[in-house]
């Protein structure tokens, strides 16, 4: 079987640990280090807030399937091929939903079984380049298992999150955000490279009194691909091209 096969493959609802050598928030390999990886390092010290821990359906990196089917299921020209990169994550996530289930927070003892016990709803964040509602929400709503959907609760702030860079202002709450405070929220992301929007939009909820028990992202971008090395190790902007 070869390694890219591998890495496409829903991968186990793992909670990591600190020491294991994966970062305890994003679960990314943080080789030798006994804490943070390098962007959650960076993305804690800008938004001066704990971190949303991180589960991930799948890891991908440049080109392969994964890749492929992230950028397809909202990029691709024609529709009907739109309409099979969706179907074919959802199928994905339909599987990784009701495997193991969705397991948060090791060290606060927060989870979640398979139907999804411990959010009550699903936040998706908004694209930054893209009006409406985010793409990802076509996937969930192919995914019941997973949860109902909220209302789009955040617009894009005026200092709009990018690789390695975010505040607390990356997104704003809309005035909708009535409707979900005080809920337990899962935020769902279709991407996530080095965190910089995923977070942002947790810390911009949790400021606005709604509880983040999460984020799921269908996609991690894998270290020690292309580009993604050079984001995650050592802060360059070698994933800007990644999906977005
Ligand atoms: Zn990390």
């Amino acid at each position: 079987m070869s390694t890219t096969t591998t890495h496409n493959r829903p991968r186990s609802a793992r909670t990591p640990t600190v020491g294991d050598g994966r970062c305890p928030v994003c679960a990314s390999p943080a080789p030798g280090a006994r804490g943070l990886c390098y962007c959650c390092r960076v993305l804690v010290a800008q938004l001066r807030l704990p971190l949303s821990p991180v589960v991930s359906m799948a890891e991908f990196g440049a080109g392969d399937p994964m890749h492929r089917w992230l950028r397809g299921y909202k990029d691709a020209p024609l529709p009907e091929a739109r309409r099979a990169c969706i179907v074919r994550l959802a199928r994905m996530l339909r599987a990784f939903t009701t495997g193991e289930g969705i397991h948060f927070g090791g060290r606060s003892g927060a989870h979640s079984g398979p139907t999804g016990a411990t959010w009550d709803i699903l936040i998706t964040v908004p694209s930054t380049t893209r009006p409406g509602a985010p793409p990802v929400g076509g996937v969930l709503t192919l995914v019941p298992e997973l949860g109902p959907v909220g209302p789009l609760v955040l617009i894009p702030g005026p200092e709009p999150a990018d690789h390695l860079r975010v505040c607390r202002e990356s997104f704003l709450p809309a005035a909708s955000v009535e409707a979900v405070r005080g809920r337990r929220a899962l935020v769902v992301d279709d991407t996530y490279v080095t965190g910089a929007r995923a977070q942002s939009a947790s810390a911009a909820l949790r400021l606005s009194g709604v509880e983040v028990v999460g984020i799921l992202v269908l996609g991690l971008w894998r270290s020690g691909t292309v580009g993604g090395s050079e984001v995650r190790s050592e802060g360059g902007q070698g994933g800007s091209s990644v999906v977005r």
